[in-house]
């Protein structure tokens, strides 16, 4: 934390000069434990926040000007605050945290002149939410310590995404980025926006295996999924797919076209997997863990169709290693991370096998990322 803090300063001086009122927020990425493609079809997703963040250094600045620099991209944007308002999007980076200042304005929280310098540890575009990451932690900066619910910061920021950026995703990255707890995943129900801790049991440790590609098919994908779900919870005439029991499901398959009732299948038994996995967590079974881990990215791969060749291999590799108990893709998929639930004292093994059988089979260093249950945002 202290080399953190001690970095953000040191390029906040580089690249902005020296300010007496510097501070810093952090907010978050994620790994989503179970219940993938669900949070828009306003069911259950079981996320747990990461020690990997995004944090905004930000100070004032004595013109009319909001300046954002990303230390990642090592490039800068800037507007007139009074133009935020009326900001257009352009498909640059710095949609994301423009869409959030046009978010604050437009709710009512003037936004000041400042220079923010971003930077984060949360590998962009890999389903760890590194999006979200960097909404929460710029809204934070921008807000400079007012105060604001938790709940309509999240959903000013999914609003950001959403509305300037164009994604249509759902709650949950927004959400865990503020409400995520220290040592606990937690239990969201999209639909009453409320939530609760799963503790893991003891003696598991949770590995993400970032594949290192991105397919291009995954931008058009996840609207078309949307739109999928949305026909599906129509003809089914239930308000969203969290509505449909698996019984309807079947009993009205004949009246629907086949891709979507296999993409409703895969909402209504995912959202049953969240329900059965936070049980046997509580249980401690490990083995139905894993066994759900498993179900669901059979019916992410199969039913969704939003896996890939790298995403198959690594789970399916991760399965044969000893020690592990269940792995998935995770996040919205076609490339990213998939993560894995396998016996404490494992790690080792795992890493130097998949690392292995990874670079052999497709000539790549897949990352590796220990996770651990970290607090949500906040000021560092
Ligand atoms: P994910 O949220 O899974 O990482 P997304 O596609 O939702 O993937 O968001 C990734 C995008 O967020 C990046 O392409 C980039 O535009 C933006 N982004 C994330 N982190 C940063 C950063 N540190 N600096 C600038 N932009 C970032
Ligand atoms: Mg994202």
């Amino acid at each position: 934390m202290v080399g953190t803090a001690t970095f953000l300063k040191d390029a906040f001086l580089r690249v902005f000069g020296p300010t007496a009122t510097l501070r810093v927020w952090r907010a978050p990425g994620r790994v989503n434990l179970i219940g993938e493609h669900t949070d828009y079809n306003l069911g259950f997703v079981l996320p747990m926040a990461l020690e990997l963040a995004c944090y905004t250094a930000a100070a004032p600045r004595p013109d009319r000007r909001l300046r954002v620099f990303s230390e990642n991209y090592g490039e800068a944007r800037e507007w007139p605050v009074e133009d935020l308002s009326a900001a257009a999007p352009t498909g640059h980076w710095s949609d994301y945290p423009l869409g959030v200042a046009r978010e604050l304005v437009r709710a009512g929280f003037a936004v000041r002149p400042a220079n923010l310098l971003v930077w984060s540890t949360v590998p962009p575009g890999s389903g760890l939410s590194s999006s979200a990451a960097l909404e929460v932690s710029v809204a934070l900066a921008l807000l400079e310590g007012r105060p604001i619910e938790p709940l309509e910061l999240v959903k000013l920021c999914r609003r950001a995404e959403n509305e300037f950026v164009g994604a249509p995703c759902g709650i949950m990255d927004q959400y865990v980025a503020v409400f995520g707890r220290k040592g606990a995943a937690i239990r969201i129900d999209c639909r009453s926006l409320e939530h609760e801790a799963v503790q893991l049991p003891a003696g598991v440790a949770i590995l993400a295996v970032n594949s290192m590609v991105k397919h291009q098919l995954g931008s058009s994908a996840y609207p078309e999924r949307v739109a999928q779900c949305r026909e599906a919870a129509a003809r089914l005439g239930v308000p969203s797919l969290r509505d449909a029991t698996l019984e309807r499901l079947e009993q009205a398959r004949a009246a629907l076209p086949e891709l979507v009732f296999r993409r409703a299948r895969h909402v209504v038994t995912e959202n049953a997997r969240v329900e059965e996995f936070t049980a046997a967590c509580a249980a401690g079974d490990l083995a139905a863990m894993g066994r759900l881990l498993a179900a669901s990215h059979q019916s992410l791969r199969d039913d969704y169709e939003v896996s890939c060749e790298e995403l198959d291999f690594l789970v399916e590799t991760a399965l044969a290693i000893p020690g592990v108990l269940g792995a998935r893709m995770t996040g919205g998929g076609f490339g990213g991370c998939t993560v894995n639930l396998m016996e404490a004292g494992a790690e080792e093994r795992f890493r130097s096998n998949i690392a292995e059988a990874y670079r052999r089979r497709f000539g790549r260093e897949a990352q590796i990322y220990p996770c651990v249950p970290a607090p949500g945002a906040g000021e560092l």
